[in-house]
């Protein structure tokens, strides 16, 4: 996460005017702080890339759960025993 290709993309982060996590549209970047802004509500946020990046393995872990969870039920159904 180090050069302007980021721009444009769209990232989870907590916003403090939703109180949620929301994506977030990525408007710029200045060495290793991203102005981020929310999608909901247009709140602009400065964040780290560092806190940026453990955001984004939080949810890629949560979602790799979810489908985990989701496989295991389907093999339950084709396993019934
Ligand atoms: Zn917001």
């Amino acid at each position: 996460m180090a050069n302007e290709q980021n721009i444009g993309k769209t990232k989870i982060y907590s916003c403090p005017i939703c109180q949620a996590d929301t994506p977030h549209v990525i408007k710029g970047q200045k060495r290793e702080t991203f102005a981020l802004l929310c999608n909901n509500c247009g709140t602009g946020s400065l964040v780290q890339s560092d806190e940026l990046c453990l955001y984004q393995l939080h949810w890629e872990e949560e979602l790799r759960q979810i489908l985990g969870s989701l496989e295991e039920s389907l093999d339950d159904e084709r396993h019934p025993d």
